[in-house]
């Protein structure tokens, strides 16, 4: 084990989107390629946006695509707890430090005051207000009223937050692995609030305190925390903890399919395509909606979709095994600029790890879902069916929703073809093939292909006037799998009973 250490770390404030998928799983790849750890920290200290049920989600979600944790909520380790509401007063005491060391202050406004404030300044003209180098000399903190009576307040049990103080008109500078170097000027940052008036600690504190005390080396995350990253750099240097502080990689947007701005939970809707792995059960349909694991994704395609959103190897390799992903993934090969969700490439993904898919596994997969639909086979039958269908599925329930007929009878036939192809003089021709197939000492596909061809030799027929009529005979269409492997499957008898029964059904839709 190297000492790489990363961590995903979540908010569970509602279904974990498909892009916090593709940063846990950079994560991953990136500890597992370095012989790393990737630790699963559970960042709630949001009360107000807790949703019951999310980190289960979470969890679900990690499992099922096979990117478990090493370590983390759920999992346990030597840095435990990880869910952040549990580790509340470690972070008063990190916050009382810095306040101490003059790199935060106590703040006292109400939020009455803040408002007030915040509106006259917006009367003035300056519709931006926040707390800042300039802003706080005149605000009510420890930095402006006498000490005395900051005592007198801290005493009394007022209510106050405890902001980081930003140093003034200073250049922060930090290399991001992705971006390059990334600079941030302090007019430009406020003074973050690190501890709320309720005791929690904000986001800031609580991920900076628990990277560093968990040993974090490289933070690898969503570009939309990039501009949180001049706070945290400072953080880091107030706690005096810069020469251990974190690598940081911010990954590129995921956009929508057409290009056009963020991927957004809405535009599962929209376009009709999956924006979450696992379906998600609110109280009302408009809040619910089906994941990529309920479209009939298989996560080994949901994964090498999500790898090649925001990195390539390089090479003309597209189909990665997660093995092979831990194997190529590195953070120079990632790039800056946004991924389009491109839903026709998932799709693609999918067909080709169906194609290579094991049968037993494909069938077990179905299982549910062909039981549902009244079809009781075997083991070994189900695993026969998936191995037709496979090369022509796109989603997993394709597999059996598209192979009725090798279930049961054919239900409707295409009239079109029949009309087409069946002939007054047809019946003869087809009975006496149907009598020498049956005659046939084993029912498997190749002697069977070598009877046919041999039939139709003897007889001068062409396969354009044999092999559509046997195809729509056993399948009622002209779409599925090879003709002589669904004659093995259904067998002897029923590949002739059904033979005989589309005859007649030919017959009595004559032209
Ligand atoms: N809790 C943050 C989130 O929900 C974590 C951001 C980070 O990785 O620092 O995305």
């Amino acid at each position: 084990m190297s000492n790489i250490r990363v961590r995903f770390a979540p908010s569970p404030t509602g279904a974990l989107h498909i892009g916090g998928v593709r940063t846990a799983l950079y994560n991953y790849l990136f500890a597992k390629k370095h012989g790393g750890t990737f630790v699963l920290r559970i960042e709630d200290t949001d009360q107000g946006r807790y949703v019951p049920g999310a980190e289960d989600y979470i969890l679900e979600s990690l499992a099922w695509c096979g990117i478990m944790p090493d370590e983390g909520q759920g999992i346990g380790g030597k840095f435990a707890p990880y869910r952040q509401s549990e580790r509340k007063d470690i972070y008063q005491k990190y916050a009382l430090e810095l306040v101490a060391n003059g790199n935060a202050y106590y703040a006292f406004d109400t939020p009455e005051e803040l408002d007030a404030k915040r509106q006259a300044e917006a009367a003035a003209g300056n519709h931006n207000f926040k707390y800042d180098t300039v802003s706080r000399k005149v605000m009510k903190t420890s930095l402006s009223l006498p000490a005395d009576e900051v005592q007198r307040r801290l005493g009394a049990g007022e209510d106050y937050v405890i902001r980081l103080k930003m140093p003034e008109n200073e250049t922060i500078t930090f290399t991001d692995l992705i971006r390059g170097e990334v600079s941030f000027h302090t007019s430009e940052l406020d003074d973050k609030v690190l501890m709320k008036s309720d005791g929690m600690p904000t986001y800031h504190l609580a991920n900076i305190v628990d990277d560093h005390l968990m040993e974090i080396t490289h933070v690898i995350r969503g570009e939309e925390w990039l501009p949180s990253t001049g706070h945290h750099v400072l953080l880091y240097r107030a706690f005096g903890w810069a020469a251990t502080m974190p690598d940081f990689s911010h990954l590129p947007l995921i956009l929508k399919p057409d290009g056009k701005g963020k991927l957004s939970k809405r535009d599962g809707a929209k376009f009709g395509m999956p924006v979450f792995p696992l379906g998600w059960d609110a109280e009302t349909e408009e809040d619910s909606f089906r994941g990529f694991r309920e479209f009939g994704f298989l996560p080994q395609a949901v994964i090498n979709f999500l790898a090649f959103l925001g990195w390539n190897p390089g090479t003309e390799q597209e189909i990665f095994s997660l093995a092979e992903l831990c194997e190529a993934f590195s953070i120079e090969k990632i790039s800056k600029s946004g991924a389009r969700f491109d839903y026709d490439k998932a799709k693609w993904y999918n067909q080709q790890y169906l194609h290579t898919a094991d049968d037993a596994e494909l069938a077990t997969l179905v299982r549910p879902l062909s039981e549902a639909k009244g079809y009781h086979v075997s083991d070994k039958y189900l695993a026969q069916v998936c191995h037709l269908m496979k090369g022509r599925a796109t989603f997993l329930p394709d597999l059996v929703e598209q192979a009725s007929y090798l279930f049961g009878d054919v239900q409707t036939f295409d009239n079109e073809v029949v009309a087409k192809r069946w002939k007054p003089e047809s019946r003869p021709v087809f009975e006496a093939l149907a009598d020498h197939l049956k005659a046939q000492p084993a029912f498997v596909a190749a002697p069977l292909e070598e009877a046919v061809k041999a039939f139709m030799t003897d007889r001068g027929l062409k396969p354009g006037e044999v092999m559509p009529i046997l195809r729509l005979s056993l399948a009622g269409t002209m779409q599925g799998p090879g003709v002589y492997e669904m004659m093995e499957l259904l067998g002897n008898e029923r590949t002739i009973d059904r033979l005989a029964k589309a005859f007649d059904y030919f017959d009595a839709h004559l032209a």
